[in-house]
């Protein structure tokens, strides 16, 4: 458990502050990397991690792992679920680690102290699930040089990585092509 105190505190200040999933996203970064093969204290520039939810757990794998969007190292899939997958861009193994903790039989008067101790302390096996899993992670979402580079020929902005979209035999970003998920104001 020792690896994981140095971890679960790594998570908690990046978060800042310590949660169930905090402490879940820990133990699942923890587990996945050693089935892979990696030091989880260690930052590995051969990791990709796509992250199926949105919430505290992804701040335990991004601050453990280092795999950050920036990096093109994190990949947010939005499942809502607590679940992600780790793949050693150098072997090609991947692994999706899954949460199998059934909260509905705690307490209702449960405490956050009382949930997290609860995670932390759960054996392996009765917390995760961990099955290989094959994918293939597509060129343009690759870490590196961008391969691919254009222009929107309807509002000028570059749109990088293959993102473009043909419509009318013309190049033009997403937010051309369909709705955007915004609307200029006034
Ligand atoms: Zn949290
Ligand atoms: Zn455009």
């Amino acid at each position: 458990m020792d690896d994981y105190k140095i971890l679960v505190e790594k998570a908690r200040k990046f978060h800042g502050g310590i949660c169930p999933g905090i402490v879940m996203g820990t133990r699942m970064t923890i587990a996945a990397m050693k089935e892979l093969g990696l030091d989880p204290k260690e930052r590995s520039h051969d990791l990709i991690v796509y992250v199926e939810i949105d919430r505290c757990m992804t701040d335990a794998v991004q601050a453990i792992t280092g795999c950050s969007l920036g990096h093109r190292s994190l990949k947010y899939v939005d499942y809502g679920k607590f679940a992600a997958t780790f793949i050693n861009m150098k072997t090609g193994k991947a692994v999706r680690v899954s949460s199998i903790e059934d909260r509905s039989k705690d307490p209702a008067n449960q405490s956050m102290e009382d949930a997290v101790k609860k995670l932390a302390t759960m054996p392996e096996e009765e917390l995760l699930k961990l099955e290989e899993v094959k994918l293939k992670v597509p060129e343009n979402d690759i870490p590196g040089l961008p391969q691919h580079k254009a222009v929107c020929s309807k509002c000028g902005e570059r749109i990088m990585d293959g993102r473009d979209v043909l419509v009318d035999g013309k190049v033009v970003c997403k937010a051309c092509a369909d709705r955007p998920y915004y609307q200029p104001a006034g």
